[in-house]
């Protein structure tokens, strides 16, 4: 693949980071990830040098998240906390990035209260990181850029954090207006990329020895629509499948409104395709799922699963969950109980509802008190946490399929993996199986975690 000159700006400024030393700073999801490993990439084309330590860096970038309110006040404070370092180091740059800097208000707010902010970047204008810090290193001063322009993305260098998995992004933005959720404000329209970029990038990917790669998209189910070629997600996925030399493919997030029967076809089918839906249902409450706008019904979704489940022997099925929507009343959260012991999630994660700026949401007024709804979350969480640990059971003696990410990080004596199924395995090994494929016996099941014994040499 080629990677296009992504300074537009003039030589020498290209080398605006030679000597100088950047730390990312990631919140939120795994595009955010993704995008921090564009922004790094950025950087080394600038000849700046990765370090952890923002303490250390001449260069620190905030990739924010907006999707509640508690990255946001991280964000906030960490921000307070740099001003300090700032009057240390006044060459320090900081920018900030990220769905919080999307938002007029929230950038205004960034601007105004921390003044030693030097730049503020939108989601859209990533790819013009570097040509904005030249500026400022040049001209000092500050600037915002939150246009809501699409810049093109192509082409743009990636710095990978593992050698044998990466983030794919197949569909950027979201056209669904959930009426919770800032992420259609922050990420824009949707825009599919071509299933020739795609296939290239997983193509290039396999030929360098990575073994999986996940297809990023708010809702990888409307992948397609938005292209003149008449392709869909289902032939992205077999088309990946057959020619991109890749061992895993997973893919996330798919909104149960539109996961099409051939979605479960090419999984059932797929034998790169693992066997994994993250599937959010939110509420178990028809009267909340409307107000929410998710355009299914509890039966829908519930009939999906099934189906799912009927067809994919072995698949797993996470979910989301929202508690405390507003006009959430004890029976509408007693359907999502009852929906979570029906549905059987191999895990699920459950949030609070958190009021976001502008969402439809937001601006009802039987907003819940943090009292019901932390409650809620409380006696949600611990009837998951018990499915979560009875399906990890059925596991129990059975040889799995692991890709090995390496040493754990609480115990290095232990390796610890994922499943086809995307479940955590740590096994107890003395050789580094980083990057490794290898079958595993399950000795032992825990909620969050398995644990498991090599079961035949590695393949
Ligand atoms: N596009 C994905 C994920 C979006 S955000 C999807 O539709 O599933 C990830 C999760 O955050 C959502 O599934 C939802 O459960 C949660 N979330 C989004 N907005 C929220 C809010 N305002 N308050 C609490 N949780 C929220
Ligand atoms: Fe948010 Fe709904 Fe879009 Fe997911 S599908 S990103 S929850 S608006």
């Amino acid at each position: 693949m080629t990677v296009r000159d992504v300074s537009g700006i003039p030589q020498e400024a290209n080398k605006v980071g030679t000597g100088k030393k950047a730390a990312i700073i990631t919140f939120g999801c795994q595009m955010n990830e993704h995008d921090s490993e564009v922004i790094a990439a950025l950087l080394e084309s600038m000849n700046y040098c990765h370090t952890p330590s923002p303490e250390e860096a001449d260069l620190i970038v905030i990739n924010t998240c907006a999707v509640r309110q508690k990255p946001e006040d991280k964000v906030s404070s960490l921000l307070g906390k740099y001003q300090e370092l700032k009057k240390e180091k006044p060459d320090l740059m900081i920018a900030v990035t990220g769905c919080m800097t999307q938002q007029e208000e929230l950038a205004a707010y960034i601007r105004d209260r921390f003044h030693h902010v030097d730049l503020i970047l939108g989601t859209h204008a990533l790819p013009r990181l570097p040509s904005l810090i030249a500026m400022i290193t040049e001209h000092k001063g500050r600037i915002v850029d939150i246009e809501e322009d699409y810049p093109d993305r192509e082409g743009l260098p990636i710095s990978h954090s593992s050698s044998f998995k990466a983030w794919l992004p197949v569909i950027y933005g979201c056209n669904n207006y959930c009426s919770y959720c800032v992420v259609p404000y922050v990420r824009g329209r949707e825009r599919s990329r071509s299933l020739r970029d795609i296939l290239n990038e997983a193509s290039d990917l396999g030929a360098k020895g990575f073994i999986e790669v996940t297809l990023l998209g708010q809702n990888v189910n409307s992948y397609g629509q938005d292209l003149a070629e008449n392709v869909d997600f289902p032939d992205l996925l077999m088309a990946l499948n057959d020619k991109s030399g890749l061992k895993r493919i997973r893919f996330m997030t798919s909104h149960p409104k539109d996961l099409s029967d051939r979605l479960i076809e090419a999984v059932k089918n797929g034998d790169q395709i693992c066997e994994h839906f993250h599937l959010p249902v939110q509420s178990g409450s028809n009267r909340i799922l409307e107000k929410m706008n998710r355009s299914y019904t509890r039966e829908k979704y519930m009939e999906l699963i099934n189906k799912i489940r009927a067809s994919i022997p072995g698949v797993a099925i996470t979910s989301d969950l929202i508690v405390g929507f507003p006009g959430e009343e004890e029976s509408d959260f007693l359907d999502t109980l009852s929906l979570v012991e029906e549905a059987r999630f191999d895990n699920a994660f459950s949030f609070l509802y958190s009021p976001r700026k502008n969402t439809a949401a937001a601006m009802l007024s039987d907003q819940l008190s943090a009292m019901v709804k932390n409650d809620r979350l409380k006696r949600l969480n611990e009837i998951q946490h018990r499915i979560s640990k009875e399906m990890n059971h059925n596991l129990l003696n059975k040889v799995v399929e692991v890709l090995v990410d390496g040493p754990s990080k609480s115990d290095p004596a232990f390796q610890t993996g994922r499943t086809r199924t995307n479940k955590l395995v740590h096994l107890s090994a003395d050789v580094d199986l980083s990057g490794k494929v290898i079958a595993v016996r399950i000795t032992e099941a825990k909620t969050w975690n398995l644990h498991g014994e090599l079961a035949e040499g590695i393949k």
